[in-house]
């Protein structure tokens, strides 16, 4: 909805931003200061010094009102969603750029502007929680779960679904307590299976640590009702043996053989990347890469197609989920209730980031901006089998050249009722 009236844009806080003063086209709501993370602007800004001013003239022409401290103004038209892997981190170091691509999204910024942002990776193998508390120490800056999805993040709704279920990949326990944080009733691990018959995995033995740890219990009496495949297997020939089994195995029941097999559980994995960016200079595989096999030998052994379920990115449920979690956070934190007009999604990998967001922009009531960075899957010289609709170096001039184009937007939509471009007909109103 482009916006009309005055060509400079009002400031309205939340309390007053009504839907008719919205149609009267703020560019910028400010919520109630008990909303406000506090300002970090740099006292040299130009912006401040526009806002200090501007503040100024408010509090003469309304005495009644306290004068405020110089503060950022939050836009309610826009915001940024962010892929984490290759763009943000990787191999568990922040992106130089990253850092400071944060602050300006937090208001260092020439335009002394805020914009909401939340984060979307496909990986996993630990809660929201802790890995936000990761982000927030990499990042220099909070990161809430209110921000935040993960791969297996959707998962949460298939806790009421089946009643056993079986979590592979992660580190030791880490996917078990996951899953049991999203309500499944009852989750089993490999290491389970192990400890009850170790000739499961004839070249895998468990640690003393992981049998301390692994459940006891009696799997010819347990009813597996399907597989979720939560992060990256730590053993693909065991894991994959053990998910073979339940998908040739009479309704999950371990030790058993379908005739037909036909009759196992399904598997669900939290994501479908191929391959993925971490510290070594070349991709390596990652969750795809084992479901590609994991069907390859399914039908090896078989000679039956599986049919497995990928969560994550590109699928349309991760953007849907990821519009219901922006919309709930840039509620919560700022007071905006409109959806914004656009959402600006930076991310590395061609095939779920930029494939995602330029399908979900066709179907999206509002827009979806896919912006492609070179510091991840992507290398330099190669087509992208899904185009974004920009490519940049770095996060940072991902950050950029969405304020910059937003901006020239407003100028665009705010400058012509002003008549200041009334001679230039290359600028579309
Ligand atoms: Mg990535």
């Amino acid at each position: 909805m482009p916006s009309v009236g005055s060509g400079r844009p009002r400031r309205l806080s939340a309390a007053e931003a009504t839907q008719d003063k919205m149609a009267m086209g703020p560019t910028v709501v400010v919520p109630p200061k008990h909303l406000m993370a506090s300002s970090t602007l740099p006292s040299e800004s130009i912006a401040t010094t526009l806002e200090e001013a501007r503040n100024h003239i408010d509090s003469l022409s309304s005495p009644s009102t306290p004068s405020t401290p110089p503060e950022t103004s939050i836009t309610d038209k826009y915001a940024f969603a962010f892929d984490i892997d290759g763009v943000l981190i990787r191999g568990g170091k922040p992106i130089p750029e990253a850092i400071e691509a944060m602050r300006v999204l937090n208001g260092q910024n020439e335009y002394g502007i805020k914009v909401p942002y939340i984060f979307v990776t496909n990986g996993g193998g630990k809660t929201e929680a802790e890995r936000c508390t990761q982000l927030s120490q990499q990042l220099e800056m909070e990161v809430s779960p209110g921000q935040f999805i993960c791969g297996h993040t959707p998962m949460r709704e298939m806790a009421e679904r089946y009643n056993t279920v079986l979590v592979v990949g992660g580190e030791g326990e880490k996917c078990r307590q996951v899953a049991e944080g999203y309500g499944f009733k009852d989750v089993v691990t490999p290491g389970d299976i192990i400890k009850d018959n170790q000739d499961t995995t004839p070249f895998r033995k468990l640690t003393p640590e992981e049998y301390k740890h692994s459940r006891a219990r009696n799997f010819a009496e347990v009813k597996i009702e399907a597989i979720f495949v939560f992060a990256d297997s730590r053993d693909w020939a065991s894991d994959q043996q053990i998910i073979l089994d339940l998908l040739m195995s009479k309704g999950g029941y371990l030790g058993t053989r379908s005739k037909n097999f036909d009759e196992g559980p399904p598997v669900f994995f939290s994501h479908n990347d191929v391959v993925w960016s971490t510290s070594h200079d070349l991709t390596r595989i990652g969750m795809g890469a084992l479901r590609v096999s994991l069907e390859a030998m399914f039908k090896a052994v078989t000679g039956k197609e599986l049919q497995t379920t990928a969560f994550g990115k590109p699928q349309i449920g991760t953007f849907e989920f990821a519009t219901r979690l922006l919309q709930q956070w840039r509620e919560d934190t700022h007071g905006i209730t409109a959806p914004p007009e656009t959402v600006y999604f930076v991310g590395d990998t061609p095939e779920s980031d930029i494939r995602g967001t330029n399908e979900f922009d066709e179907r999206a009531e509002n827009s979806w901006y896919s912006i492609l960075v070179r510091t991840g899957v992507y290398q330099e010289g190669t087509k992208p089998r899904f185009q974004p609709r920009a490519t940049v170096d770095t996060v940072l001039d991902a950050v950029k050249h969405g304020i910059e184009r937003e901006y020239q937007r407003r100028l665009r939509e705010t400058l012509p009722q002003t008549g200041l471009l009334s001679q230039d007909n290359n600028v579309e109103p």
